[in-house]
């Protein structure tokens, strides 16, 4: 069946999953095996070692590209294992140009792992996409940005980024993790690779750490299965499974999502508490023409600033929820709320956090699928 053609609900529940042919079980099996029989050497089924490929990790790959209307996809043993491969498509010399707000995991890597390689990176503010022609020359390869960004919502106009990079020859890399496929596609609007924490959204339970890469070019693809296999990021058959188990309800979790979002947002606008609030669904953010454009809908994501809140106050606020738990990632169908300073973007240097609004009184919601009058009642007591 080719699920590739249709729907997203569909390809969510389907794509990549045929009936096992050895017994016909419908739910892809979990082949725990590390190794696979040969007839005479070299006489195989077409896998060998489960370190490049797996059938039950193979389902989850196809089913993943098809939710991001690619051809490709490869799972990895986290989101930085995927970011990882990336980064080894480069050599010493090579430049790269991304957001001045990124997920702080991204920005550890490229600053303290990849830049002792000879990388350099470029960390720009993406809201005007032309500043990236200022800092393009004969050393740059790829561009890599996110959006909707970490922590702060803001929105990059994937279609102009992709069109710069598309007229210089460059390699664009979407970060979708915060969208999710079922909210925002990348590769329809030009991008080269999409790139995912699967642990978020797509997982979508919290039971996982996963990551992956979904692409069109069979070349690329080659040389990224190459990495794959060569350093060996990838994951394991149960932790396969279990994503391609949540994959089934990504549509329905995304809606829920989206409604509780929208709803949490509204009532946190004009809460006395709240300074900032930080969600592209506002008519007033100041993206929200691009999210429009290039979102299905808004999400659950959302940040605030606490009016007259210093860390302390911050800090007590944080710790007084019931529903939502204090903890860091996101996407999973529990509310989550995390302090972005001390938590996800501890590694990121102060002045630089401040640069892109990650201030001491922010607070970061990951707003999950319980019933929403729970959850504004649990953020009206918090915030009393
Ligand atoms: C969590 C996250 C990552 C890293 O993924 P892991 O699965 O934790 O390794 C990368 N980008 C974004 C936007 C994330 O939220």
């Amino acid at each position: 069946m080719n699920y590739e053609k249709m729907k997203f609900a569909t390809k969510a529940i389907h794509a990549g999953q045929e009936p096992d042919p050895t017994t016909g079980a419908v739910m892809t099996p979990i082949y725990q095996t590390s190794t696979y029989w040969q007839k005479a050497p070299g006489d195989n089924k077409g896998y060998e070692y489960s370190r490049g490929t797996n059938p039950t990790r193979k389902a989850l790959e196809n089913c993943l590209a098809a939710l991001e209307n690619a051809k490709y996809g490869l799972a990895f043993s986290s989101g930085m294992g995927a970011t990882d491969a990336v980064m080894k498509l480069l050599k010493p010399g090579d430049e790269v140009i991304t957001g001045n707000d990124l997920y702080g995991g991204s920005y550890r890597i490229f600053t303290k792992i990849f830049a002792n390689y000879g990388i350099k990176f470029h960390f720009l503010d993406l809201s005007n996409p032309d500043i990236i022609n200022k800092y393009i020359n004969e050393n740059t390869r790829l561009v890599w940005i996110e959006t909707p960004t970490n922590p702060t919502m803001q929105i990059i106009d994937i279609e102009s980024i992709a069109k710069i990079s598309q007229s210089k020859g460059l390699m664009l890399v979407v970060d979708n993790t915060f969208a999710s496929p079922y909210l925002q596609n990348p590769i329809d609007l030009g991008a080269t690779i999409v790139m995912h924490s699967v642990t978020k959204y797509i997982g979508g339970h919290s039971d996982v750490v996963m990551g992956a890469l979904m692409m069109n070019d069979e070349d690329l693809y080659k040389r990224l299965w190459f990495i794959y296999n060569a350093c060996g990021a990838t994951p394991g058959p149960m932790d396969s499974f279990l994503v391609l188990r949540g994959i089934k309800t990504l549509h329905l979790r995304m809606q829920a999502h989206c409604a509780n979002g929208r709803k949490i947002a509204e009532f946190l606008k004009t809460h006395p508490k709240v300074d900032k609030i930080y969600w592209p669904g506002f008519e007033d953010h100041p993206n929200h023409a691009i999210a429009k454009k290039q979102m299905r809908d808004f999400g659950g994501m959302i940040s605030i600033t606490l009016k007259d809140a210093d860390l302390k106050e911050t800090f007590r606020i944080a710790s007084s929820f019931k529903v939502f738990s204090l903890a860091e990632s996101l996407g999973g169908v529990e509310s989550l709320i995390n302090h972005p300073v001390t938590m996800t973007h501890a590694s990121i240097p102060k002045e630089e956090r401040e640069k892109a609004g990650v201030v001491d009184n922010l607070l970061r919601l990951s707003v999950g699928v319980e019933d929403v009058d729970d959850l504004i009642e649990d953020l009206k007591q918090a915030l009393s």
